[in-house]
């Protein structure tokens, strides 16, 4: 291991901006490295915490034990035929560069997903998604090490379990497995996917998008509708939109006129939590340093110094609001560490 290094601040490493520090953090190059790590005595009992570009974490405490930071860079085509290609992607890479590179090279599929903050490696974690497109469609599978047993796994796309934001990795728990490279398949041929109304809006005027036009629109939508996190610590949706019954969502919409919802696989239906915050009155509410973004009810912003703690709490007083007038109980899609 070459890198470990003791109380280590991770102010700088978290999108959000908050006060934290690990007890050890380590940055893992290869994944002969572990070896070490995983049987030196002093780190023994530790718990771990795997962490990229710390996008969708929210310190409220320092991390007593080790952070385990990938920077494996490797990229390998594993095959090509006229239609598609296999490429491995080592989980150290910025998502947004292999998005790019790959489009440079005319690989396409994952132009949806241009501009989401993080790595490669957290991708099938988290099953990243946007504007019509989740990860887990181009996921072939993914390779890493079990943290519990140092055992070097592929798991292929089935024994992913993803599901919305989810995979087996989140479902097993943030320690226990480290994604170390994705095995993606992208198409050579391209067909771009305007499902998502407001990119097929914004391509109204075009006569033929392309994958890189695709790239370009998601970009400008993104920017128009996020913080820019260089400026106002945020971790993108704090919650995730709520899945209820078909027939839970149309009482509510009874109730509750407007309120749109999407309907499902399996008679579910998923209702826009930007929407039931809005209606409470959070959108663009600031108390102190934390506050809601004022073009995205989803985003809890740190407009300077607020803790992990005090964001928190801030999420907690707007899950009650929605709770007391929905009676819908919103799920945090951000990880609180
Ligand atoms: C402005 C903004 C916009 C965003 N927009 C979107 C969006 O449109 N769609 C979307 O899906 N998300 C979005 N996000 C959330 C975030 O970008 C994604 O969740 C991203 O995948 C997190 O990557 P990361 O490397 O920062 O992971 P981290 O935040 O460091 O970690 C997130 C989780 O993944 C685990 N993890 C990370 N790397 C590994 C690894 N190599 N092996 C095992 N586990 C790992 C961590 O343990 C943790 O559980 C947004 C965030 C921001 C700040």
């Amino acid at each position: 291991m070459k890198m470990i290094q003791e109380n280590f601040l991770l102010d700088k490493l978290n999108t959000f901006c908050v006060p934290a520090k690990a007890r050890y953090y380590a940055t893992l190059e290869h994944v002969e490295d572990l070896e070490e790590l995983l049987s030196a005595m002093r780190y023994k009992d530790l718990p771990f915490l795997v962490m990229g570009a710390g996008s969708n974490l929210l310190f409220v405490h320092d991390f007593d034990g080790i952070i385990l930071h990938p920077l494996i860079k490797e990229t390998r085509l594993i095959h090509e035929d006229e239609h598609d290609v296999v490429l491995f992607a080592g989980s150290g890479f910025n998502w947004d560069d292999w998005v790019t590179d790959c489009l440079e090279k005319g690989f396409y599929g994952l132009e949806n997903l241009s501009g989401i903050p993080g790595t490669v490696g957290a991708a099938p974690v988290q099953n990243i998604g946007a504007y019509g497109v989740e990860v887990e469609d181009f996921v072939v599978a993914v390779e890493g090490v079990d943290l519990t047993t140092g055992e070097q796994l592929i798991l292929d796309n089935e024994a992913c379990h993803f599901g919305y934001r989810t995979s087996v990795f989140k479902q097993k728990g943030s320690g226990s497995f480290v994604v170390t490279g994705v095995i993606f398949r992208l198409r050579k041929v391209p067909e771009v996917n305007l499902s998502y109304p407001q990119l097929a809006a914004a391509a109204e005027t075009m006569r033929n998008p392309s994958p890189v036009d695709v790239r370009r629109l998601v970009k400008e939508i993104r920017r128009q509708k996020l913080p820019d996190t260089s400026v106002f610590g945020n971790a993108g949706s704090f919650f995730k939109n709520p899945l209820v019954s078909k027939s839970v969502a149309a009482a509510l919409q009874q109730e509750f006129p407007g309120m749109p919802f999407y309907p499902q696989p399996e008679n579910m239906a998923k209702i826009p939590a930007g929407w039931l915050i809005e209606q409470c009155g959070w959108k663009g509410r600031r108390e102190g340093d934390v506050g809601i973004w004022k073009t995205q009810a989803l985003v809890i912003v740190n407009y300077g110094h607020a803790t992990g703690e005090e964001i928190l709490a801030f999420s907690e007083k707007i899950c009650k609001d929605v709770d007391e007038k929905f009676g819908i109980t919103l799920e945090r899609e951000v990880q609180v560490v």
